[in-house]
């Protein structure tokens, strides 16, 4: 830095001194102590590197003519014995029925069937949201659709709600799996009357949701429910361009014994291809073999195709993104790089929304919405507290509830308030000793109450400090 501002590292060092912060002459400053001592010098800083590398990524855009229809990407989700597992258990395995060269024979976190002959779809194969929002939480956008499916046996369950809000908070087009019709006691009617209690109305019902009873089991209406995905993913217009180096993201990676690092990946756009050179993180190499689900070597795959992979030297975190090089040198160094600040620096957390930080981010300009996740004791005081905060919504800011429940604050809420960035508001609650330690990791603030006045007025004086930012 005293280099590039052409003063003395003393210079650097008493300036850090002035502003509190005590620093050796080889310590590695963090972007903000940059900024400020900077600012001390009229420098205004600018950072390049690795999250302008990913950027740069999504920065080329595919021209028009170039963009092919690609398969939508499912994510399944829904409360714990509803029957998720059973319904992708079932997908797979009706598919070999209909006569695919080759069963799925292997697990390897996705999967992709063929439906009416040539329409394809990808499933994420691990159910549950918190697989779908830890990925969501590395900025991975890997589903297009979520299905919610939810047991006709029983109600719209806190896992149901939870699900519900994670689709939501990643704007992902919702269909609802209403599961063991076969059942005695299967009401679906009682399912459908509980949505609409939260503002979601099934198409049966005059609303916009698509929805369809089945039973995961026995295999029944599970065609028709793989009909309206695909009519969901036309009404998206999901397209892709085939002829470019391959993008997309881990969905799982680990170490083999007897062949190494092995990894899933999703092809998000472009046509991976054996021997392309792959960087993921701090983790890059030739790819030495592709195979797919049905076990079967493969030398390309298209967008929307999950595929693992051989070849990598080390196994990147799910929902890291991947990118092709042409160049092994500059490939080696992106890696090289990235391996060097994660040791130097710790795993960086990514800075989070508090309330101290509204005023300053609004004084950037480009603060318009303020996510809240709140958990409290009881049903009353949840909608009470949900209420009051978002009538503290202005023209200049909205105030959004991304989720609201009764009950402690656990792991998936922080990951969901990772996702959106969202603050998390506990009333009569705490965190789990997993979920503070988690949102200490990922930098997610927890504020908790005991009086609702409290919460409102903190909130509102944050938003006002966020009005009239001190310049
Ligand atoms: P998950 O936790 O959501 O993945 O649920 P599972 O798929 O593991 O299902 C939980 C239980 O419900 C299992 O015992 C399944 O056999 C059962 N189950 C799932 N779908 C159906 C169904 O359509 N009908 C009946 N009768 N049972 C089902």
């Amino acid at each position: 830095l005293a280099n590039l501002m052409d003063v003395s590292f003393a210079d650097i060092i008493s300036k850090c001194m002035s502003l509190g912060i005590m620093v050796s002459i080889n310590q590695r400053l963090d972007a903000e102590v940059i900024e400020l001592v900077a600012g001390e010098f009229n420098y205004e800083v600018e950072f390049i590197g690795l999250d302008d590398a990913e950027e740069e990524d999504e920065e080329i855009e595919d021209d028009e003519e170039d963009l092919l229809p690609r398969a939508p990407i499912v994510t399944i989700m829904g409360h714990v014995d509803h029957g998720k597992t059973s319904l992708l258990d079932y997908i797979r395995s009706a598919n070999v029925v209909a006569g695919e060269a080759g069963g799925i024979t292997q697990h390897i976190g996705a999967y992709q069937v063929t439906i009416n002959g040539d329409k394809k779809i990808t499933f994420l194969d691990t159910p549950g949201h918190e697989a779908f929002t830890a990925m969501r939480a590395r900025g991975a956008k890997a589903a297009d659709v979520a299905v919610i499916v939810i047991a006709a046996d029983d109600a719209v369950m806190p896992q149901t709600k939870e699900a519900i809000s994670h689709a939501q908070a990643a704007s992902l087009p919702m269909i609802f799996a209403i599961n063991k019709i076969d059942k005695d006691g299967a009401n679906p009617a009682k399912i459908y009357e509980q949505l609409s209690q939260m503002n979601i109305l099934v198409e049966e019902w005059g609303g916009k949701y698509q929805s369809q009873e089945i039973s995961a089991k026995k295999g029944l209406n599970v065609d028709l429910l793989l009909e309206k995905i695909l009519l969901e993913a036309d009404l998206l217009n999901l397209r892709a361009n085939p002829d470019r180096e391959a993008s997309g993201t881990i969905i799982e990676a680990s170490l083999d014994k007897g062949r190494g690092y092995v990894a899933t990946v999703l092809v998000q756009n472009g046509t991976l291809r054996q021997s392309d050179l792959m960087v993921s993180g701090q983790y890059f190499g030739r790819l030495k073999a592709l195979t797919n689900e049905r076990n079967q070597r493969v030398t390309e795959v298209p967008p929307s195709a999950p595929v693992q992979i051989l070849g990598l030297n080390g196994a990147p975190q799910a929902g890291e993104k991947f990118k092709i090089y042409t160049d092994e040198s500059e490939a080696k160094d992106v890696a090289t790089k990235r391996s060097q600040i994660i040791r130097e620096q710790g795993l960086r957390t990514r800075k989070h929304i508090t309330l101290d930080e509204i005023g300053r981010r609004l004084a950037l300009g480009n603060f318009k919405e303020l996510q809240i996740i709140i958990k409290g004791d009881v049903d009353g005081s949840v909608e009470a507290l949900s209420d009051s905060l978002q009538k503290l919504s202005t023209e200049e800011i909205v105030v959004n509830v991304v989720h609201k429940a009764v009950g402690q604050i656990s792991e998936s809420d922080v990951l969901l308030a990772t996702a959106s960035d969202a603050i998390i508001i506990g009333f009569n609650v705490r965190p789990s000793s997993q979920a503070s330690r988690l949102a200490q990791n990922e930098g997610v603030e927890i504020k908790t109450y005991s009086i609702i006045y409290n919460a409102i007025e903190e909130v509102k004086s944050a938003m006002e400090g966020m009005l009239e930012p001190k310049v």
